[in-house]
């Protein structure tokens, strides 16, 4: 297949580009770095088979030839990075959405949307199931991404409905390991990041809030499987590892892991924090044959052994 991927230069991104060559297809890759690293690509540059092309999605995206697949992974994805650039996190799940969405159409071509787990908001459900429609505050800071998600999976379902296209939809659990950015903001590279320098481990609130943590390779054989199995057109997945921790397990987890001495300090929580998060993923289980294969302690083991090497 020709793949075109936006977000390539991204944390998934960059891995998605990875396995779609490593299986034998041609990729396009696009990105406009404002989240995303040359450096998660570098290893791309001259190989057969890939493209790459710095461009902002939110104007009009124009390709030569055929493209077979559409893969809508740009977007920031971390609330410190979405807080910084809330507009623009609303083009890109609209005006990017709507572009990668018209792409597909004229070239005839599959379409996965990357959405995400936090279109349930402070979930009110638990574990949350694909059929859950969320708990989302429209007008509070985090609503720039949720509320830009919940339209790009609309759009893309009216994409679906009114002009034929065969569209999935993967809502992605929070997920982790190399190539995240070390000042990204999120949890797991925080923590790793303070702990390697012996700063203290900042929990927000009294770190009894939870997250299920899947290690990248699993969510990228996910998105893999949905994008190339036959007859799942309009259908949404929750892509994720159910193994649940709260977040002061997770600190205490990352500072044995990594043997840091660090302390934890406990700062004030994010407004509109959600409390409990895990994903259902009895569908992905029995339509993909799919569940995520690597434990959080492993899987931290190696993201922590990577971030050690890069600030070395
Ligand atoms: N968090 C924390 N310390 C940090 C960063 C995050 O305690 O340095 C908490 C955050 O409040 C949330 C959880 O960890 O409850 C996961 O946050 P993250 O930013 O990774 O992503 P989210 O799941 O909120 O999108």
């Amino acid at each position: 297949m020709r793949v075109l991927i936006t977000g390539a230069a991204g944390f998934i991104g960059s891995h998605l580009c990875d396995k779609f060559l490593r299986e034998g297809h041609e990729v396009i890759g696009l990105d406009n770095f404002l989240t995303g690293s040359p450096e998660n690509i570098a290893h791309l540059f001259g190989r057969e088979g890939f493209t790459f092309l710095k461009y902002d999605v939110t104007n009009f995206i124009y390709i030569e030839g055929r493209v077979d697949l559409v893969l809508h992974f740009a977007c920031p994805a971390s609330p410190v990075d979405y807080l910084n650039h809330p507009i623009h996190t609303m083009k890109v799940d609209s005006l990017g959405t709507l572009h990668t969405l018209g792409l597909a159409k004229v070239k005839g071509a599959r379409y996965v949307l990357a959405s995400t787990s936090e279109v349930y908001g402070n979930p009110q459900v638990h574990p949350q199931p694909e059929t859950y429609w969320g708990n989302v505050n429209p007008i509070g800071p985090r609503s720039v991404y949720d509320e830009a998600k919940r339209f790009s999976e609309a759009l893309t379902m009216a994409y679906h409905r009114e002009h034929g296209i065969d569209v999935r939809i993967a809502r992605i659990f929070n997920t982790y390991g190399p190539r995240m950015r070390m000042e990204d903001g999120r949890v797991v590279p925080n923590f790793i990041n303070q702990a390697l320098r012996g700063k203290p481990l900042t929990v927000y609130g009294d770190g009894s809030q939870t997250r299920s943590f899947c290690y990248i390779d699993d969510l990228v054989e996910g998105i893999y499987l949905l994008s190339v199995k036959d007859g799942l057109e309009g259908e949404v997945f929750n892509l994720g590892n159910p193994e649940e921790y709260t977040v002061l397990e997770l600190a205490k987890l990352i500072l044995e892991l990594s043997g840091s001495r660090s302390e934890i300090s406990f700062l004030d929580r994010p407004v509109d924090d959600p409390d409990r998060r895990k994903p259902d993923i009895t569908k992905a289980k029995k339509v993909l044959g799919w569940e995520p294969k690597v434990s959080v302690r492993e899987g931290l083991k190696k993201t922590i052994e990577w971030f050690r090497e890069s600030l070395s």
